[in-house]
């Protein structure tokens, strides 16, 4: 039996609005699709928030059996600023203004998000389709959308018509927007008179000469729009219908609504069961963003080299600080909200580092294992509440410390199913690391520093076996002594 079977996840629905049962399309199985980085610059923090998010959703998907397909790509093309359909595609500008070709802009970013991703302990997903590789396929729905009447060319390049859409169809289904008031609010901006309404999208632009990143295509030369690559990525892959859409809460409109009124005006399904959407991280209030600078990049926390830090913090301790929140709940990034992170990380990581030689006893106990174990997985269970499961293993690190101390008890088999539980949660589910936390390191020295007292001592007594000894099994073990006129030093190889 699959512990799935033991479980009912809820998850919180955006369409919807609410929490709902769920129950996967094809049983044991699982499609996701999480919208990828547009590769034109360092991810930044936010950025690795929400695909935080996504790492332990999927974790815990595992964890409880599922065979997971997630798919998420990588937006390498038909981005372009503004999130608009005018503009200068945003990998294309930054290869114009560093002098390089756009594939070098790309390959140049995938990669920092590829280090950035390991560096914070992510899985890596099941596909990361580009949509530069999926051209054909997004010119072949281009030709379907528009034979069934929801698209039209104009001047080369072809826009959805949202306004017929609408009329068999809810444009607005996800986001909760009125389509009379996008009517009004939609300005028509320079340049964008080709379309027969303003709030009509691209789903293929004509390049004009200065744009770079060009392909050829029955209506002549251009570039895909950006909503289309993702429906064809995840079509692709996962079909007309899949369990789980992903991404950041800011691209439920206009990113996602018109993934829905593509699928529908192509082969007229709803493509997605579940969509969820992850909040944002913000910074002083605001939230972190490429295009305003308002952010702080990965390698800044961990080295610390940043006025917004007074020192580096390791990358499970940035983990954890995420993992204290619900990815629905905006969280505020601050020096002093990392540091509180850190001091729990530490506590947690203290009481995992005893566990092992903690003694089972036969004596009573007033922690119960198993109703500890179960409130673990309803925190999961609903909608993936790390928060309240961090609190839960706050209870067991109370636990942990009774034992050590005598003040409480634990038998042989519930000592088992502890480790294992905690071992579950901390790090497969959760994704933290027992690094060799300071307060270990620390352990390490000063138990060779006593080493080294007990060999100074030996010297004194002239009992030269035993300081040899010492040295060179330290040496053995890869720990050099070193004496010098200031006394004696250690390396460890
Ligand atoms: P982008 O590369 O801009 O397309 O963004 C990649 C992902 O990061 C998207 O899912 C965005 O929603 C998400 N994102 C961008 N800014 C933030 C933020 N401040 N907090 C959380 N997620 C963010
Ligand atoms: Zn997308």
């Amino acid at each position: 039996m699959k512990l799935f079977e033991e479980h009912q996840i809820e998850i919180y629905n955006s369409i919807s609005g609410k929490k709902e049962h769920f129950t996967p399309i094809n049983e044991g199985h699982i499609g996701l699709y999480v919208c990828g980085p547009t590769v034109y610059s360092n991810v930044h923090l936010g950025n690795v928030r929400t695909f935080m998010s996504f790492d332990m959703i999927f974790r815990y998907f595992k964890h409880l059996g599922y065979k997971v397909r997630y798919v998420r790509n990588i937006t390498d093309a038909g981005h372009l600023e503004n999130d608009a359909d005018q503009g200068e595609d945003r990998i294309a500008k930054k290869a114009r203004i560093e002098q390089l070709e756009p594939m070098e802009v790309v390959q140049m970013y995938t990669v920092d998000f590829h280090n950035t991703l390991n560096a914070f302990n992510f899985l890596p997903p099941s596909i990361e389709p580009t949509a530069t590789g999926h051209i054909v396929e997004q010119i072949e729905i281009i030709k379907e959308i528009i034979d069934n009447g929801f698209a039209y060319e104009a001047n080369g390049s072809i826009y959805f018509d949202v306004l017929k859409y609408n009329e068999s169809n809810n444009y607005g289904i996800l986001s909760g927007r009125k389509i009379e008031d996008l009517m009004h609010n939609t300005r028509t901006l320079d340049g964008q008179s080709d379309k027969k309404n303003p709030q009509d999208f691209a789903l293929w632009k004509k390049a004009e000469p200065e744009h770079i990143m060009r392909w050829p295509s029955p209506w002549g030369i251009g570039f895909p729009g950006w909503h289309l690559e993702c429906t064809a990525m995840s079509t692709k892959y996962l079909g007309e219908q899949f369990d789980i859409h992903g991404g950041g809460l800011d691209l439920k409109f206009p990113h996602h609504e018109c993934e829905i009124a593509q699928a529908k005006a192509w082969h007229n399904h709803n493509p997605v069961k579940y969509w969820m959407h992850a909040n944002m991280l913000t910074l002083n209030g605001q939230k972190m963003a490429k295009s305003t600078g308002n952010n702080i990049l990965p390698a800044e926390i961990i080295s610390g080299d940043t006025d917004k830090l007074s020192k580096g913090f390791s990358p499970s301790v940035v983990r954890f600080f995420m993992m204290q929140a619900h990815y629905r709940s905006i969280l505020d990034f601050s020096n002093d909200a990392l540091l509180a992170s850190e001091k729990g990380f530490q506590k947690l990581m203290d009481a995992l580092n005893i566990l092992p030689s903690l003694t089972a006893s036969k004596a009573s106990s007033d922690f119960d294992v198993s109703a500890w174990k179960q409130r673990c997985y309803n925190a999961m269970n609903d909608d993936f509440n790390t928060p309240i499961l961090i609190a839960e293993l706050f209870s067991a690190v109370k636990y942990i410390n009774q034992i050590k101390d005598g003040t409480n008890n634990i038998d042989a088999e519930d000592l088992e199913t502890f480790q294992q539980t905690l071992d579950a949660f901390v790090f497969d589910i959760l994704g933290l690391k027992n690094i060799s936390t300071d307060s270990s390191s620390d352990k390490l020295s000063d138990t060779v520093q006593l080493l080294i007292s007990m060999r100074n001592e030996a010297r004194t007594q002239k009992n030269f076996a035993l300081s040899d000894q010492i040295r060179d099994q330290l040496a053995e073990i890869g720990i050099q002594l070193k004496d010098g006129k200031d006394g004696t030093t250690f390396s460890i190889e």
